[in-house]
């Protein structure tokens, strides 16, 4: 599976309010954004409207050392393995400016630490 990344979604099963793994009996397939990546998983953003046991708060720490966007901070959150995507649901195509954050289609990264700066910002970044 193609390594996913932040503004993904991925469907996931789901059984008494826990995911479960793909090959497992289901009540339910719920679609999950993700909003964070570690070396062995997930972090997925988990509605309100969802009911999910194991969920977390999404804290300060996890914002910065996960690249978890600050708009998901104190959110509910569940982390999983990979191994637990049914599928992935859509793909963003693209980045957001890690300083404006407009969003850019197809755009890809180009500062060394992995994030992007469009071109606006790049020629003024007071803007
Ligand atoms: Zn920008």
């Amino acid at each position: 599976m193609a390594k996913l990344k932040p503004g993904d979604r991925v469907d996931c099963r789901v059984k008494e309010a826990t995911i479960v793994s793909p090959y497992k009996e289901y009540d339910d397939v719920l679609t999950f954004e993700v909003i964070g990546i570690d070396q062995y998983g997930y972090y997925l953003y988990v509605p309100p409207y969802y009911f999910i046991k194991k969920t977390f708060t999404v804290d300060k720490y996890q914002c910065k050392n996960l690249g978890v966007d600050p708009r998901f901070l104190d959110v509910q959150a569940h982390y999983i393995q990979e191994n637990m995507i049914l599928r992935i649901n859509s793909v963003l195509d693209g980045m957001k400016c890690c300083n404006c954050e407009e969003f850019y289609s197809m755009a890809e990264p180009n500062q060394d630490d992995g994030t992007l700066i469009c071109w606006s910002c790049r020629k003024n970044p007071y803007r």
